[in-house]
């Protein structure tokens, strides 16, 4: 099964994204995951999108589309995959097309004003996982329950860049919603409720449309 997980900055993509993928025994693929590992190892790829990333810009789509295409031909994503921050734009979601065949994509709404305050108190991993003081805290402060590394805050995460981001994001990337209504392969769920009632409804519209 291949799922694109959109959503707003903040809406829990990341969070359900791991969830489902864990739950299912599928990769889970962040891209902005990929370029904050390359930009903190200082690769070649790295020092490309370093300005772009760092300031909440879109990476170019020729490097964006060559890490997807490299990552979900690996051998961990024959059973499946959920896709969280691609495609972003339609140029992006037309390299997809081209190389994938999407089972199934959804939405998870949330105000920008709610995605802002979750993200003031976003912790994340090196891993993959985010945390919130509030709603998701770790169980040792400051620590990873998953692989014990210490969290961070993202240099992204802050008022200016999360603006941009989110303005990024309704002007190039809710277009695409459309394209996945119309193929019929569209479910949309209110990110504003506990994590676990998130997460139910998500893998309800799953099961319901694997039939
Ligand atoms: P995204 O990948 O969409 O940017 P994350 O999954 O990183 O979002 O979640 C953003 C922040 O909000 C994190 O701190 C996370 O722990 C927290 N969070 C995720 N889902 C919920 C939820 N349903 N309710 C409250 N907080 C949430
Ligand atoms: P966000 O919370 O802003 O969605 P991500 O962790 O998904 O953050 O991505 C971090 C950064 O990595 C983005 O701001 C952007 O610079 C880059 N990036 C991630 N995915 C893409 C993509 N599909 N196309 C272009 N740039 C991307
Ligand atoms: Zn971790």
């Amino acid at each position: 099964m291949k799922i694109i997980i959109f959503g707003p900055q903040g809406s829990g993509k990341g969070t359900q994204a791991e969830l489902i993928a864990r739950h299912h025994g599928w990769s889970y693929i962040s891209t902005g995951d990929i370029f904050r590992y390359h930009l903190k190892n200082q690769t070649a790829l790295g020092k490309k999108v370093d300005k772009y990333v760092s300031s909440g810009l879109l990476a170019p789509d020729e490097l964006t589309n060559e890490i997807v295409k490299d990552r979900i031909f690996q051998p961990d994503c024959v059973s499946g995959f959920v896709l969280d921050g691609y495609p972003r734009n339609l140029a992006q979601l037309e390299f997809l097309n081209k190389i994938a065949k999407i089972d199934f994509a959804l939405a998870i709404e949330l105000s920008d004003e709610e995605a802002i305050k979750r993200l003031a108190d976003r912790w994340a991993c090196k891993c993959g996982l985010s945390y919130h003081l509030l709603h998701n805290p770790p169980k040792e402060p400051g620590i990873c329950d998953k692989c014990g590394l210490p969290l961070f805050r993202r240099d992204d995460d802050k008022p200016e860049a999360i603006k941009k981001r989110l303005e990024i994001f309704h002007q190039e990337t809710e277009p695409l919603f459309a394209v996945y209504n119309k193929s019929g392969i569209w479910h949309q769920v209110n990110g504003d409720q506990p994590i676990n009632e998130v997460y139910r409804q998500i893998d309800d519209a799953i099961h319901h449309h694997l039939g």
